[in-house]
């Protein structure tokens, strides 16, 4: 279906257009004529579907047709920072040629430009449920305008341990008002959530119930917990990546796997919930800009990466629960692109797998191209992930900021034995002398470039 088709309002159309959309995903097809009708709504659709712009487009669309009022009209509640900030962004974009106001509220950091931005006026608040709940408990949040509810990555929420916030929130919100609730899946507890929270609601679902999307490619390789780092070393190596996410179980499981690839010269950042709202948002930035080609996560953290051309996910640790198997995976393949997903399974994670596979209702094959891994990962200094250093270097080196070198002076030995102690960038490896008496900064002894003492030398000698 062309979203032209789709009854939206002119500047709506506009701002999709300029994204480049022009035809609605599934979701988006099934989701907006009922929304446009004002129906609730129970959608239950992976990540990477186009499920933001399917709730997001006729929110705006509402909101510009009714009056506006101080306190927000449409609330959008998302259970990590980076979904919040992320959702936020697309808000932002499809409503450019709109005039409506919008907040982002999420913790860890300083709330007074968020409670700010409440005192000034908004239509539509995006928050996570934490946040929002110190604010209302504050008196910073007024809910009893809001005309539209969406709760995004439902079961994520109650996994997180949300619910009773959630519920508190909801609990403040208008009789009348419309609901959306989105879940990549939909176990029992979801849907009896569903059943209290929305009013007949249309239900729209995009894929089969627990299942991954077929244009991920997926592959698994059996390996001993300490071949691991070598592993993905290799696999990093040797796989034409444009953007990899590594998924870990833990922080520090995360930032050990950072400082190893660190090591062999990968471009790489982690990004876990010990990590400052700053460095996640730099990371995940860097990451979105091509900077970094790898990033590492747990599974809380990689909640809110929207980022198209993912080429590969590496499960380094299987997922704890299987639906975040689905989830991780799904990072790939967004947007009708294709994608593969390598998962690395130990000897004490085969339970993890067997969820997995009875979950998704497939084998995850087997590669067979598994490598003889070094026991100890070596370092490769020109990895082919190396991208910030990369962008720096060649920042460092434009004609008005290369540092001045001499160049070596010729007289005397010939160019090979100049080079036999430089590396292949023509840079000293050291500056001591070697055995043989050649200096290894690429100047044997003798041919040393002479300054303006040892040329007045050798004239005096000369006559
Ligand atoms: P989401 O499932 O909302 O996280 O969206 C996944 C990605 O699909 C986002 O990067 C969107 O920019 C993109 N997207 C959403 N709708 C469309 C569309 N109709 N056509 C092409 N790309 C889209």
């Amino acid at each position: 279906m062309l979203f032209v088709d789709l009854n939206l309002s002119e500047p709506i159309l506009r701002a999709v257009a300029a994204e480049g959309y022009e035809t609605a995903t599934p979701i988006q097809a099934q989701t907006i004529p009922h929304t446009l009708d004002g129906r609730d709504v129970l959608g239950c659709a992976q990540t990477g579907t186009g499920k933001t712009a399917a709730f997001a487009l006729p929110i705006l669309h509402r909101l510009a047709a009714s009056p506006k009022t101080k306190a927000p009209r449409c609330l959008v509640l998302a259970p990590t920072r980076e979904l919040a900030g992320q959702i936020a962004d697309s808000f932002a974009t499809y409503g450019r040629f709109m005039n409506l106001r919008m907040a982002v509220i999420f913790g860890g950091v300083n709330q007074n430009p968020q409670v700010n931005a409440l005192q000034r006026g908004v239509d539509i608040l995006i928050a996570t449920p934490g946040r929002l709940m110190d604010l209302m408990n504050q008196g910073h949040v007024d809910l009893r305008r809001i005309e539209v509810f969406v709760l995004d990555e439902a079961d994520r929420m109650l996994d997180m341990g949300f619910l009773p916030d959630i519920k508190r929130i909801t609990s403040h919100l208008p009789d009348r008002r419309q609901t959306m609730l989105f879940s990549a899946t939909m176990p029992n507890e979801i849907r009896r959530f569903a059943d209290a929270l929305l009013n007949d609601p249309a239900e729209v679902h995009v894929a089969p119930k627990k299942m991954t999307a077929d244009r991920i490619e997926q592959k698994l390789y059996h390996v001993e917990r300490r071949q691991k780092p070598a592993l993905l070393a290799h696999l990093l190596s040797n796989l034409s990546i444009e953007r990899a996410i590594v998924f870990t179980r833990t922080k520090h499981g995360a930032d050990r796997v950072a400082r190893d690839l660190r090591r062999i010269g990968a471009s790489v950042e982690a990004i876990h919930g010990d990590k400052s709202q700053n460095a996640r948002r730099r990371a995940l930035d860097g990451f979105r800009s091509n900077k970094i080609a790898v990033l590492v996560a747990t599974d809380i953290a990689s909640r809110g990466i929207d980022v198209d051309g993912i080429s590969h996910v590496f499960n380094y640790d299987l997922a704890r629960d299987p639906e975040s198997h689905v989830h991780r995976i799904g990072r790939t393949a967004r947007a009708g692109a294709s994608g593969m997903a390598v998962s690395f399974c130990d000897p004490e994670e085969k339970p993890l797998l067997r969820a997995i596979q009875r979950l998704t209702r497939t084998d995850l094959p087997v590669a067979d191209d598994m490598p003889t891994l070094d026991k100890k990962v070596r370092q490769n200094v020109a990895h082919p992930l190396q991208r910030a250093a990369d962008a720096h270097a060649t920042e460092e080196n434009t004609p008005t900021n290369r540092p001045r070198r001499r160049k070596p002076h010729r007289k005397g030995n010939s160019r090979s034995k100049a080079n036999a102690n430089t590396n292949t960038s023509g840079e000293a490896n050291s500056d001591k002398p070697s055995k043989n008496g050649k200096r290894r900064n690429g100047y044997p002894l003798a041919g040393k470039p002479k300054g303006k003492r040892s040329r007045q030398r050798r004239r005096r000698r000369a006559n």
